[in-house]
């Protein structure tokens, strides 16, 4: 599904303070350039950890090498726009060279780490574009950072014992 970068519709998010960023397609041409590695890093952070309000409407295949497939999405607060990405983002950074826009890149350099308070505060103004009430997004921060922590224990568990 394409989306040009810095429009505002994306398949899980649209209006004027969204920003659509990396909704490539093989149809388009694309912006490449080097990215740095503290972005790529805290990119790929806030795919691995981010909070995100929809479910996909589906997994997308990479149309530019068929190899890589990836259901979910990355939002990214700012203070002027939510920036919304598939998580395929990372894998067209990191194999075909795309270098996303350049706010975008400050945008992820400078949002909070997720599931700290400071990032469900940035989310805050986006409230409308999430279609989520302030009570609701608490209940999503709590349940959220549960499903994290129940994760990291599930990942700490020593593998191939007999009770798992
Ligand atoms: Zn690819």
């Amino acid at each position: 599904m394409y989306f040009p970068d810095l429009g505002t519709e994306t398949m899980i998010a649209s209006g004027l303070k969204v920003r659509a960023v990396g909704w490539l397609s093989s149809a388009y041409p694309f912006d490449e350039g080097p990215v740095d590695d503290v972005v790529l890093a805290k990119l790929e952070t806030l795919v691995a950890d981010g909070w995100i309000h929809a479910a996909s409407a589906g997994p997308h295949l990479c149309e530019l090498c068929s190899k890589v497939r990836s259901a979910s999405n990355v939002l990214v607060p700012s203070a002027d726009f939510l920036y919304v990405a598939p998580a395929m983002v990372v894998h067209y950074i990191r194999d075909h060279g795309y270098g996303p826009p350049g706010a975008f890149q400050r945008a992820v350099l400078r949002c909070p780490a997720p599931p700290s308070d400071a990032y469900f505060a940035a989310l805050d103004p986006f409230l409308d574009v999430l279609s989520t009430t302030p009570e609701e997004l608490a209940g999503a921060a709590r349940s959220h950072r549960e499903r994290l922590s129940e994760r990291a224990k599930q990942a700490a568990r020593p593998k191939g014992m007999f009770w798992d």
